[in-house]
């Protein structure tokens, strides 16, 4: 079966970058669960796999635009020591929740220099070409229920 608009998929996949490096990899894991055409996944990801069918092998190379976005300065900001209230050591690689105008964003600390502490709330793929090898495990079709929820149900999808 294809890979088309409605199709649930697992598939297996390693991600590295440019340097070769391996970002992530479901190697070991469950694979990856999606509804197609729902934007469950990033966009280069999911055309890429449009078409596809359940057994194949592919690499799909997604550029910023079509992944994470390109890394967005404005997002990258000092604030005081003070800011982290309760915390008893900020470091460089935490992350924290902030509060923005545009609502909640996931930040990460990446530099504390004595009372300044610098986060930045870009993606941490921002920016990045990503290369997937991809598997593909299997195709099928949503059913009614899932298709209205925008998700998958059951084995890799939303236990509700
Ligand atoms: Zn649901």
């Amino acid at each position: 079966m294809q890979i088309a608009q409605n199709s649930v998929v697992a598939f297996h996949y390693t991600l590295t970058n440019d340097a070769g490096e391996v970002l992530d990899s479901s190697e070991g894991r469950q694979p990856l669960t999606y509804l197609h055409g729902a934007g469950n996944i990033i966009p280069g990801l999911e055309k890429g796999l449009e078409g596809r069918e359940s057994g194949e092998k592919l690499n799909v190379t997604v550029s910023p635009e079509e992944g994470y976005g390109e890394v967005q300065p404005q997002l990258v900001q000092e604030v005081p020591r003070d800011a982290f209230q309760g915390v008893e050591a900020v470091e460089p690689g935490m992350q924290f929740q902030a509060q923005t105008q545009g609502g909640p964003l996931m930040v990460t600390v990446t530099k504390v220099e004595g009372d300044t502490v610098t986060v930045d709330g870009n993606h941490p793929l921002a920016g990045q070409k990503l290369n997937f090898d991809v598997e593909i495990a299997e195709v099928r079709e949503a059913s009614q229920e899932e298709v209205e929820h925008g998700h998958v149900h059951g084995e890799g999808g939303v236990e509700h």
